[in-house]
């Protein structure tokens, strides 16, 4: 395999749309000035069966075909075939999966047994292999937007979440290849599918009351892959990429909990906590001090 070279797969079912989201993701690395090769779409697409393409970008990229547990993403556009496709993902990678289910052409001579051989969604599925899993209603969100036929953007939004590519080249590439008049409602639709991506479980104020010490700063290195965009964006000037590429904390005693570093870093891979009370601190190292 070429050397910084990053694989993504998509997969749906025939007539969903993964060829031209193929398409879209290409023309985005592609904007971004990768070198990209993106597989032929594989399947059954006329007959409703199973679909795939594999896309890989990187300087000099030699094959399309991504070998399995290498993914950056799978994209998968339906439930069953996110299931069918998840072992191409690497360890620590992501699932962005519509959670909208099709039954296969084969089990419609037995519809009524279909829905209990049929996976149930299940967010917590690949938590084992420390997947970051997006479970997206995009048909819902699609339609709340205005056009159900945009749900396929909606997952190619929170696709672009897990990826460094600035959003000006997936918008061009959007613009460029959805059908014409389509142009807003998808860019609407994808802009959506990013935010959901990103949105976070609500949290409790971020500060005890009348309490103003440092947060605390946590780095999860096995998800930091120590592109820098939280040290640059950093305020305080708290976080710093070492040579190494990796993120050290240098100045903890001034982050003031503003979590930009939180909101911006594409991996999830750093949070900010409360600050801890002195009693806390203390609750927590009971022996604290006896040194
Ligand atoms: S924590 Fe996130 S934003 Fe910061 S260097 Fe790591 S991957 Fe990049
Ligand atoms: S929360 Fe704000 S101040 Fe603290 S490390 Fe992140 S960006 Fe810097």
């Amino acid at each position: 395999m070429s050397e910084g070279t990053r694989g993504l797969l998509l997969s749906g079912v025939g007539g969903q749309g993964v060829i031209l989201a193929s398409m879209i993701v290409a023309d985005a690395l592609l904007n971004a000035g990768f070198d990209v090769k993106q597989s032929e779409v594989h399947g059954m697409a006329q007959r409703g069966g199973s679909v795939f393409s594999h896309i890989r970008w990187g300087e000099d990229v030699d094959s399309p075909l991504v070998p399995k547990g290498s993914a950056e993403v799978l994209a998968a556009f339906e439930w069953a075939e996110a299931i069918r496709w998840v072992e191409y993902v690497r360890e620590g990678g992501a699932v962005v999966a519509d959670i909208r289910t099709i039954v296969p052409p084969g089990a419609c001579n037995d519809k009524r047994a279909w829905t209990e051989r049929y996976p149930g969604i299940d967010a917590e599925l690949f938590n084992d292999r420390q997947l970051k899993t997006r479970l997206v209603d995009a048909a819902a969100t699609a339609t709340e937007l205005g056009n159900v036929r945009a749900a396929n953007s909606v997952i190619l939004g929170s696709v672009a979440a897990f990826l460094d590519v600035e959003q000006d080249h997936w918008e061009a590439a959007i613009e460029r290849l959805v059908p014409r008049g389509t142009v807003e409602i998808n860019l609407a639709a994808f802009r959506e599918g990013r935010e959901v991506a990103m949105a976070r479980v609500p949290r409790p104020p971020i500060a005890p009351e009348g309490f103003s010490g440092p947060h605390q700063i946590d780095i999860n290195h096995v998800w930091c892959k120590g592109c820098d965009i939280c040290s640059r964006v950093c305020p305080e000037y708290c976080l710093a990429v070492d040579v190494d590429g990796r993120l050290n904390i240098i100045n903890p005693e001034a982050c003031t909990g503003c979590r930009l570093c939180e909101l911006l870093c594409p991996d999830f891979a750093i949070e900010i906590h409360a600050p801890q009370t002195p009693a806390a601190m203390a609750d927590a190292n009971p022996a604290g001090g006896t040194t």
